[in-house]
């Protein structure tokens, strides 16, 4: 089976054609700049190096054209013909409390991810302009919703909701949702495995380190806390997101800075964080390479670690202790200093870092604490995309029975 993975974004659609059953990935690749110009169309074949093409590309319809042309061009394609493709799976960022698993994309579960919009207004209506134009393009060929905060659905009520009027829940569905579900479910899975224990029996936490963050308690194989809430601004600082802070800060500098809702939310979400704090960048390389010789970036990075240390602490007390710790996106998989400062003086909760095994670069699953620690620690790099072409293909082959 081939299955087309799509995650459309405002202004990218990012893409991977992948075989579930053999685990591979035949071409991925990305679309940006859509509708501004100077599009471009970074693609990938397996045994080939990476292509880069520029064009007019005005909206996410022709993005999708344009990667399937790629997808069946002589040259730099994987299919003959668009029949090969069995089916497509979406990247769907708000799945609100309709969904907490994968589903078959009907015209009712249009409309429900339509209801979803006023949750994620930034995220879900690229989304669907995605599954609209994969419907268009391959008409027939069954289209698959993967959610990503479907995994958090298992949250009990106490950790989902917030101390405000309950009013606000009922009437706007004002509640924790969680994100990065779909990297928790993969990475918590995963590290089930290495541990040699049925996840029923496990109690982890799992923290996906990227350009966005978060962490989640997953006991026995059910989320039941995440640091993301309503939106993913909550819980760990991240690059340019502040995380948690008091509600009234952000009363205060709009009344002092004159500030709109809008420039508001501008400023908790692209200006804070890493990139706010430091005042050099986002990205934790840099981060990390001034450590040394500005205050603000050590502070950058000591906030984020502090942060994360206090995560681990609250999620091992949720679930009454923690076998394992699993990191991963691009600063869990790579950054050993970020492990490192995250996991310092946890001694009393049973985590002994194994220091050379946490310094070893490596792309593979690996443990980096040593044998007697009590709580074991794994760096467990993450892929969405197999999860969501795995769940494709499990709801297309049922299809395909009934
Ligand atoms: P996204 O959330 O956009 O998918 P990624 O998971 O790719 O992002 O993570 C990007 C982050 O990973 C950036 O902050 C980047 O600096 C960081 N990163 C990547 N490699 C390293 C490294 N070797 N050391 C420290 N941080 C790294």
């Amino acid at each position: 089976m081939l299955v087309l993975i799509l995650n459309a974004g405002s202004s990218s659609v990012k893409y991977q054609v992948i075989s579930p059953e053999e685990r591979r990935v035949l071409a991925k690749g990305v679309v940006e700049r859509i509708g501004m110009s100077g599009a471009i169309l970074t693609h990938k074949k397996w045994d080939d190096k990476e292509i880069r093409l520029s064009g007019e590309i005005l909206d996410h319809k022709m993005a999708i054209e344009y990667v399937l042309s790629i997808l069946l061009s002589k040259n730099h394609g994987v299919i003959e013909d668009k029949s090969e493709i069995d089916a497509v799976g979406h990247r769907v960022v708000h799945g609100g409390e309709a969904f907490s698993g994968s589903v078959l994309i009907t015209e009712e579960v249009m409309s429900e991810m339509r209801r979803c919009i006023d949750y994620a207004p930034l995220h879900n209506p690229p989304n669907l302009k995605g599954i609209n134009a994969a419907m268009q393009l391959l008409p027939g060929i069954p289209q698959v919703g993967v959610f990503d905060t479907a995994f958090h659905q298992t949250m009990p009520k106490h950790a989902y909701l917030y101390g405000l009027p309950y009013t606000l829940y009922k009437r706007h569905g004002i509640r924790r949702y969680g994100f990065h579900g779909t990297s928790h479910r993969y990475v918590s899975e995963r590290a089930a495995i290495f541990y040699g224990e049925p996840i029923e029996k496990l109690k982890l936490i799992t923290c996906h380190l990227g350009n966005g963050a978060s962490a989640a308690a997953i006991k026995h194989g059910k989320s039941i806390d995440t640091s993301m809430g309503f939106t993913p601004l909550e819980g760990l600082m991240m690059g340019t997101r502040s995380g948690d802070l008091d509600p009234a800060i952000i009363l205060q500098i709009m009344h002092k800075e004159e500030l709109t809702p809008n420039d508001a939310t501008t400023l908790l979400n692209k200006h804070s964080g890493l990139v706010g704090v430091s005042g050099i960048s986002s990205d934790m390389r840099e981060i990390e390479e001034e450590y040394h010789e500005s205050d603000r970036a050590r502070l950058a990075h000591d906030i984020f670690t502090y942060r994360l240390k206090k995560y681990i602490g609250a999620y091992a007390a949720a679930m009454g202790g923690v076998d394992a710790i699993v990191f991963t996106g691009g600063i869990g998989e790579n950054s050993s200093m970020v492990r490192e400062h995250s996991l310092r003086d946890m001694e009393f909760l049973g985590i002994k870092l194994d220091r050379e095994k946490n310094e070893l670069p490596s792309k593979e699953e690996r443990e980096i604490t040593t044998p007697d620690s009590k709580v074991r620690v794994f760096v467990i790099p993450t892929n969405e995309e197999l999860v969501i072409a795995l769940d494709t293909m499990k709801i297309v082959s049922e299809l395909k029975k009934n």
